[in-house]
C-alpha cells in the first residue's frame, strides 16, 4: 500500500501503471472504512491490476455544516485496515488539491435526477458529488470505478455524468453490505447508541415488507402502507419513495420493469438512508 496526498505524486505513480498497460480501479470514499467499503475494494482488486482508494471528506456535498463537522474522520485506523492490500494506492488529499484555483469543472444538467429524494432534502448535495467525482476522475483516469448501491441515487447520477462528460470509465454498481440484522453498514452508524442500532432496523424491515408485497399492491398503495410502519417508531421519516430505477420518477398506479424503494430517516441526530431494488 502506498499513500499519496498530492495529485503530482499520484499521477507519477499511476503513469507508471498506465505505461505498463495496467488497468486502474477506483473506489472513492470519505473514510471511516467498514465492510461495505472493503467489499468495493475487494471487487476492484479482483478486476484491476492496481486500485486507488480515495479518502476525502468532500465539503461541497454537505448542505448541513453540523453534519460535515460531525462526520467521522479516522485516517490512521483507515490506513491500518488498508495495509493488508497489495497493489493499492490511497489518495488522501487536502481540499485545495481536489479543488485547485484553475479548476476546469463545468456543471452539467442532471435532468431533475438531482432534485428528488436526496436532492430534495439535501439541496446542492449532488452538485457537490458530481464536482468531486469529476475532479477525481480527471486526476486518476481510472479504467473502472466502483460505487455502492447503498447510495442508489448517487450511482444513477454518476452513471449519467460519466456518459455526459464522456469519461471512458466502466462504472460498477456493487451490492449493499448489511449487518446480521439487516442494517446497512454506514460510517454514520458509529454515532448510534446500542438502542438506536436496534431502532434503526425499521429501515430494512420496511424495505423488506415492500419487496415481499410488491406483487399484491400498486406502488402508491404500498408506499402508504410502508410509511405507516414509522407511525410508532422513534425514527423521523424524511422520505419514502418508490421510483423507477432509470428515471428516478415516483411510481403511482403501475409498476415499471425495474423499481426501487428508497428511504431516508433521522435516528436521533443521525441521518440514515437505505433502499432496496424491486426487480
Ligand atoms: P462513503 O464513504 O459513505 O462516501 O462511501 C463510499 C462508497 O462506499 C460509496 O460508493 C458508497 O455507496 C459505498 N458504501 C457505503 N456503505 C456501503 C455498504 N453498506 N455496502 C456497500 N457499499 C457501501
Amino acid at each position: 500500500m502506498q499513500v499519496c496526498t498530492s495529485v503530482k505524486e499520484l499521477s507519477a505513480l499511476l503513469d507508471q501503471s498506465r505505461n505498463k498497460g495496467q488497468s486502474i480501479g477506483f473506489v472513492p470514499t470519505m473514510g471511516a472504512l467498514h465492510e461495505g467499503h472493503l467489499s468495493l475494494i475487494n471487487r476492484a482488486s479482483q478486476q484491476n491490476d492496481i486500485v486507488v482508494v480515495s479518502i476525502f471528506v468532500n465539503p461541497t456535498q454537505f448542505n448541513n455544516p453540523a453534519d460535515l463537522a460531525n462526520y467521522p474522520r479516522m485516517i490512521d485506523a483507515d490506513l491500518q485496515i488498508l495495509k493488508k492490500f497489495n497493489e493499492l494506492v490511497v489518495f488522501h488529499p487536502a481540499v485545495d488539491e481536489v479543488y485547485p484555483e484553475n479548476d476546469s469543472f463545468l456543471p452539467i444538467d442532471l435532468g431533475g435526477m438531482d432534485e428528488v429524494m436526496e436532492g430534495q432534502f439535501r439541496p446542492g448535495h449532488f452538485k457537490g458529488v458530481v464536482h468531486v467525482v469529476h475532479n477525481l476522475f480527471r486526476m486518476i483516469q481510472p479504467t473502472d470505478a466502483f460505487f455502492g448501491l447503498k447510495d442508489f441515487q448517487q450511482v444513477s447520477i454518476i452513471s449519467h455524468m460519466t456518459k455526459t462528460y464522456g469519461f471512458p470509465i466502466q462504472i460498477h454498481p456493487c451490492p449493499t453490505i448489511r449487518n446480521n440484522d439487516g442494517l446497512a453498514l454506514s460510517s454514520r452508524n458509529m454515532r448510534l447508541s446500542e438502542n438506536q442500532l436496534k431502532e434503526a432496523l425499521i429501515l430494512f424491515q420496511t424495505l423488506d415488507f415492500v419487496r415481499k408485497n410488491k406483487s399484491s399492491y400498486s406502488p402508491e398503495k404500498l408506499k402508504k402502507m410502508a410509511i405507516h410502519f414509522f407511525r410508532n417508531s422513534t425514527l423521523q421519516l424524511e422520505y419514502l419513495e418508490i421510483v423507477d430505477v432509470e428515471t428516478l420518477k415516483p411510481l403511482t398506479a403501475e409498476w415499471t420493469k425495474d423499481a426501487a424503494c428508497c428511504i431516508a430517516a433521522y435516528c436521533g441526530q443521525v441521518r440514515l438512508i437505505d433502499n432496496i431494488l424491486l426487480n
